[in-house]
């Protein structure tokens, strides 16, 4: 990977981009690939769609990532200050203890902690034992009263977990979003590698980084209706079956093919 593809993978998957509010993630997808691509495509939902064409009478294959983020929203704000939340997308409340996070509302962003009743406080009564469920997470914003936390955040805010980005070795990334911002990633490298040898080319490829597959695909849809592609191959993120706990002969084998997925795609665009 080059220093470029590097920092725009880094872009990617260190702006929040949670299901509903995708706009920031996608400025960055579209600031990258408008750079090789002949025309973007936006539509009032905020997907974009960066396109290579080749001919009117060839096919058009549409490769296609969702850019939303699974996350939290802010459902209530207690007395003290307290902001509870609940999930924006297919989020787990069993990993959202003692987490830093981050509540993005129209003036910019406003740091917290999730908190849930300490293991040493814990009684039948209020959970003990048990995993939390959303009504047991809240964030201190670090105000003591539900005016001043109203000065910070609104009911309904989005909220994501703080932004990370490591090599954990030279192939081995760890990152908040891969899914599915490491799609993005792999259909902008494709369009960009293609662009480079368009003379190649025997269809007209479009890529689209569409909003809330999280909350039912909507994104996708709109844009797949209105580009009207002969093909479309969809990347998103599954389970990795090799890891501790998974029976394979149930789940099937799944590796970790990521850093893999660019080359394998491109030559199929030269022969459809
Ligand atoms: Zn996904």
């Amino acid at each position: 990977m080059n220093p470029s593809e590097l920092q725009f993978l880094e872009r990617l998957l260190t702006t929040p981009s949670p299901t509903g509010y995708e706009s920031e993630g996608v400025k960055v997808w579209k600031q990258y690939t408008e750079q090789f691509s002949d025309e973007i495509i936006t539509d009032a939902y905020g997907s974009c769609a960066a396109r290579l064409q080749v001919g009117e009478e060839n096919s058009t294959v549409l490769i296609e990532a969702h850019c939303d983020e699974i996350g939290m929203v802010v459902q209530h704000i207690s007395e003290q200050g307290f902001v509870y939340v609940n999930k924006l997308g297919g989020s787990d409340s069993t990993i959202a203890r003692a987490k830093k996070v981050i509540i993005h509302n129209r003036n910019g962003q406003v740091s917290g902690v999730t908190g849930n009743t300490a293991i040493h406080l814990q009684t039948n009564k209020n959970g003990g034992g048990k995993e939390p469920s959303w009504k047991d997470i809240y964030v201190d914003i670090g105000v003591s009263s539900r005016e001043e936390a109203l000065e910070l955040v609104q009911i309904g805010d989005p909220i994501t977990y703080e932004a990370s980005f490591e090599f954990l070795n030279d192939d081995i990334i760890t990152a908040r979003a891969l899914d599915n911002r490491i799609g993005g990633f792999i259909i902008a490298e494709v369009l960009r590698k293609l662009s480079l040898e368009r003379d190649r080319l025997a269809v007209n490829v479009i890529a689209v980084n569409s909003v809330q597959e999280e909350v039912g695909g909507f994104g996708a849809r709109m844009m797949t209706y209105r580009l009207d592609p002969d093909i479309a191959l969809v990347t998103d993120v599954t389970h990795a079956t090799d890891t501790p706990g998974i029976d394979q002969k149930e789940h099937g084998t799944v590796l970790d093919l990521v850093f893999n997925m660019v080359e394998p795609i491109i030559p199929v665009l030269f022969v459809i």
